[in-house]
C-alpha cells in the first residue's frame, strides 16, 4: 500500500534484547498483563530515564552499555522477554478477530480517524482529558477488535501543560519543551530515507509538517509536526500547545489537522472509506475532501458536498459552549478564501454551511464547526443517551422542518479500555475467575453477566492492596511538591480510611469545590474519630479559565485549613498516569456536574474495573448505569433554572448520601472484619459497569452502526 516507514531508532542493542525494540515501539505492551514486568526491566535499565519519562523509548535510547550488557546476561529476563514479544507478534498476527467474525472480506476497509488529542499513556503528553483520553481508548479497542482504523492527529512541541500547586494552593503553568525522539513513536521517512515531509495549505501559504508514526497494537496513529528544523516561528506555533489561547493560532492548527489529514493520507496512499471526525476541530477535512472531488474528479460543489457527507461520521461531545469550537467569520475568510478560489469554490456559500450568529465576535457573525460538521456528516451522535437527546435539541435549529426526536444525533455511550484501567491485580484475578481470555468476550453480554460471579473478599482484599499503593503514590507526591515548594506535606493519608477522589479537567460546571459549599458540615464528615473520611483531588485549569483556576485555588486553600489538612489533598499535574493510580485505589468516585453539561464522563466508567463505587449527578452515562445497587446518585433529574438554588439542592444531597449511607455502609463490619453491604455494591458496580462500559462495547457499536453503514451507504459514490 505505501512504501513509507518508520525511521529505524538506530539502537545498538545485544542480540539478546533485540525483543525490547519491538516492544518499546508498539503501545502494546502498556496495556498487557505484562506491564509490571516490562516497566521492572526499564527500571532496571536506566531508572532516572524511566521515572522522568515513562517511555520505554526514553529507556532504550539512554540505557548504558553496561546495563544492557548486564540485562542481556541475566537469561531468565531474556527468555522471559523473548515469550511476551512472541505473545505481542501472535496478538498482531491475528486474523480471527471481532471484525473479520462479523465483517468478512472488509479487512481492507479503511477508517479515518481524526482527533485535535490522542490520551494513549504519560509517556505522550498530546492530551488534555476525557476527549484525548476516550480518543485514545477508541484506538486500543479497535486494535483488540480488529477495526481496520487508522488515527490521525498532531503532535504538540509543549503538549497540553504542566500543572503545579504551588505553596499556597494555586495553579502555575509550565510549557515544557518535549523531545520527540523520546517519545514512543517514530518519524516516517520517505522512499530516500529521508523524513517524509507534508505540505499543508493553511491560509495562503503552505506548511510543511513532518510525519510521526505511533503503533497502537495493530493500528496506526499518524501525527503532524510543523515545529520542524527551518520552519518559520509561526509555523512552530501551530504545533506548540494543544488548544493554544490565542484565536489565529487555533484555526491553524485545526486547518493544520483537517487540511492535513486529507495531504496525509494522500501521501501514504490510504483512502479512507470513513472520515470520523471525533468533535469539531478536524472540520475542515470536510473542505479539503470537496476540493480534492471537484479538482481531481470534476465533481460540481453540490456532487462533492453529497459525497463528502455520503462517507463522513461527527461525534459531538459537549453542550458546553466553550467546547463548540466557532471562529469569526472575517477571521475564517482570511484564511480560507485562498483555498476555496484556487478549486472555484465559493468561500461565503462554504461558510453557509456553519454560519451562526454571535453578537459578541468581531463581526458579528460565526462559523461554528460543530453546525459544520452537523450539515457535513450524514452519520452523527452525542455520547450518551441523555447527551444525544439534549444534543437533538440544541442543534434542532440546524435541521428545519424535522421534528426534534428526529434530528439526525444519534447515541453511541462512551466506553473505557479495560485492560488500559484494570490494575494488574484484579486482572489477573478477572483471569483466574472468567478465563484467561476475558478481554477478548467484552462485547458478549453473556460476558456483562459472569463479573458478577467474581468472589467478592477477594476482590476487596485486592482493593485493599490498591488502595495502599495510592496511599504510598499520594505520600510520595507531596513529598516531591513540597520539596519543590519550600512547603510541609500536611496529608496523612491512611489506608484504612474510605477514601474519595475526584479527578478531571477543572471547568467549572464539573463543580470540583460543590462539596466546600457548607464547611462546618464537611468537617464533622472528614475528622469524624471513629469513621472518617479522606478526599484527594486532581485536575487541570485551562490556562485562561480564571473561574477554573480559582477553583484550583480554592481547593489548594483548604489543603492548608488545620482540620482538613490531613484529610485533604489536591495531587498536581493530573494525567494518565495519576488518574490511572486514583481510579484504581479509591473507594468512591465523586461525580457533580451541573446537570446536563456532564455529556458522558468516563472516568468514573474505570473505577468499578477496580472495585471502586459511583457516587454520581445523574449526568453523562450514569443514568444508564444507576440502577440504586451499585452506587448512589446525587440529587435528582429536575433541572433548576437558577445556578445558586441548583449548587446547593446538589450539595444537600451529597451530604446526606455521606452522612446517612456512604459512610455508614463503608464502616459497618461483620465479626471477620468484612463490610457485608459495601461489597454487595462493589460487585453489583462491577457487574453493571465493566462490560456495557467498555471500550470494546463502544467501538463495536460505532462499527456496526456508523462506519459499516457508511461503508455499503456510500458504496455507490466514489471514494472522496
Ligand atoms: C478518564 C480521564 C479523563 C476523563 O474524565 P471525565 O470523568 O470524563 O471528566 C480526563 N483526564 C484523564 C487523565 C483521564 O484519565
Amino acid at each position: 500500500m505505501t512504501s513509507h516507514t518508520p525511521e529505524p531508532l538506530a539502537l545498538d542493542l545485544p542480540p539478546a534484547l533485540a525483543p525490547l525494540e519491538a516492544l518499546a515501539t508498539n503501545l502494546w505492551w502498556t496495556w498487557s498483563l505484562h506491564r509490571p514486568e516490562l516497566e521492572g526491566v526499564f527500571k532496571r535499565l536506566d531508572a532516572a530515564t524511566w521515572e522522568r519519562s515513562h517511555s520505554a523509548v526514553a529507556v532504550l535510547r539512554a540505557a548504558s552499555p553496561a546495563a544492557l550488557k548486564a540485562l542481556a546476561g541475566d537469561h531468565g529476563t531474556v527468555a522471559r522477554l523473548a515469550a511476551i514479544a512472541a505473545e505481542q507478534a501472535a496478538y498482531l498476527a491475528r486474523t480471527d478477530t471481532w471484525f473479520a467474525r462479523h465483517f468478512p472480506d472488509q479487512s481492507d476497509r479503511c477508517i479515518a480517524y481524526l482527533s485535535a488529542e490522542f490520551g494513549l499513556h504519560e509517556s505522550l503528553p498530546i492530551y488534555c482529558g476525557g476527549l484525548g483520553v476516550l480518543a485514545g481508548d477508541h484506538l486500543k479497542a479497535a486494535s483488540d477488535l480488529g477495526v481496520p482504523l487508522v488515527g490521525i492527529g498532531l503532535l504538540y512541541r509543549h503538549g497540553y501543560f504542566e500543572q503545579r500547586i504551588t505553596a499556597s494552593g494555586g495553579q502555575q503553568e509550565v510549557y515544557p519543551d518535549h523531545d520527540f525522539g523520546q517519545m514512543p513513536m517514530r518519524r516516517v521517512i520517505d522512499e530516500d530515507g529521508d523524513p517524509l515531509v507534508v505540505d499543508v495549505p493553511v491560509g495562503s501559504r503552505l506548511v510543511r509538517a513532518e510525519v510521526w508514526l505511533v503503533m497502537v497494537g495493530r493500528n496506526r496513529l499518524y501525527l503532524l509536526n510543523s515545529d520542524i528544523d527551518g520552519a518559520t516561528e509561526r509555523d512552530c506555533a501551530i504545533c506548540g500547545q494543544l488548544y493554544g489561547t490565542e484565536r489565529p493560532n487555533r484555526l491553524e492548527q485545526e486547518e493544520l489537522l483537517g487540511l492535513g489529514a486529507i495531504h496525509l493520507t494522500h501521501r501514504l496512499g490510504l483512502r479512507p472509506h470513513v472520515w470520523h471526525m471525533n468533535e469539531g476541530h478536524s472540520a475542515f477535512q470536510t473542505l479539503g475532501r470537496i476540493r480534492r472531488r471537484m479538482v481531481l474528479e470534476h465533481d460540481s460543489y453540490e456532487e462533492a458536498l453529497r459525497v463528502v457527507a455520503a462517507r463522513s461520521v461527527f461525534t459531538t461531545h459537549t453542550p458546553v459552549a466553550a467546547g463548540n469550537e466557532a471562529f469569526d467569520v472575517e477571521l475564517v475568510k482570511r484564511e480560507i478564501t485562498s483555498y476555496c478560489q484556487a478549486a472555484g469554490i465559493d468561500v461565503e456559500k462554504f461558510i453557509d454551511l456553519g454560519r451562526q450568529k454571535n453578537p459578541e465576535s468581531e463581526s458579528g457573525e460565526e462559523l461554528s464547526l460543530t453546525v459544520l460538521a452537523l450539515r457535513l456528516a450524514a452519520r452523527a451522535n452525542g455520547v450518551s443517551r441523555l447527551h444525544a437527546r439534549v444534543s437533538r435539541e440544541m442543534w434542532s435549529h440546524v435541521f428545519p422542518g424535522v421534528e426534534i426526536e428526529d434530528v439526525p444525533i444519534g447515541a453511541v455511550t462512551n466506553g473505557v479500555h479495560s485492560q488500559s484501567w484494570m490494575a494488574p491485580e484484579m486482572a489477573e484475578l478477572f483471569a483466574r475467575h472468567l478465563g484467561p481470555e476475558w478481554s477478548e468476550r467484552l462485547t458478549s453480554r453473556e460476558w456483562w453477566d459472569e463479573v458478577r460471579t467474581l468472589p467478592a473478599e477477594e476482590v476487596w482484599r485486592i482493593h485493599g492492596r490498591l488502595k495502599e499503593r495510592l496511599v504510598k503514590f499520594i505520600a510520595a507526591r507531596e513529598a516531591l511538591r513540597c520539596a519543590r515548594e519550600g512547603c510541609v506535606p500536611q496529608a496523612d493519608f491512611d489506608p484504612n480510611v474510605l477514601t474519595i477522589g475526584f479527578a478531571r479537567r477543572f471547568a467549572p460546571y464539573k463543580r470540583a469545590n460543590l462539596i466546600f459549599r457548607d464547611l462546618a458540615r464537611l468537617k464533622r464528615i472528614l475528622c469524624n474519630a471513629d469513621r472518617p473520611v479522606q478526599l484527594v483531588f486532581a485536575g487541570k485549569a485551562y490556562p485562561t479559565d480564571t473561574t477554573g483556576k480559582g477553583i484550583v485555588a480554592e481547593i489548594g486553600g483548604h489543603m492548608q485549613d488545620p482540620e482538613l489538612a490531613r484529610r485533604v489533598v489536591l495531587l498536581e499535574n493530573y494525567d494518565i498516569e495519576v488518574g490511572r493510580h486514583l481510579v484504581q485505589g479509591v473507594d468512591v468516585w465523586l461525580n457533580n456536574p451541573r446537570r446536563p453539561l456532564e455529556a458522558s464522563g468516563t472516568s468514573g466508567q474505570k473505577v468499578p474495573l477496580n472495585g471502586g463505587i459511583n457516587l454520581s449527578v445523574l449526568d453523562g452515562w450514569w443514568p444508564e448505569a444507576y440502577d440504586g445497587q451499585n452506587g448512589w446518585a446525587i440529587g435528582d433529574e429536575r433541572e433548576r433554572a437558577d445556578a445558586e438554588v441548583q449548587d446547593q439542592a446538589d450539595a444537600d444531597s451529597l451530604y446526606s448520601l455521606l452522612e446517612n449511607e456512604v459512610v455508614p455502609e463503608f464502616y459497618e463490619r461483620d465479626a471477620n472484619g468484612v463490610p457485608t453491604r459495601w461489597l454487595a455494591r462493589m460487585i453489583a458496580s462491577m457487574g453493571s459497569v465493566v462490560g456495557p462500559f467498555s471500550a470494546a462495547r463502544m467501538v463495536a457499536d460505532y462499527t456496526t452502526d456508523y462506519y459499516m453503514p457508511t461503508v455499503a451507504a456510500a458504496h455507490d459514490t466514489t471514494r472522496g
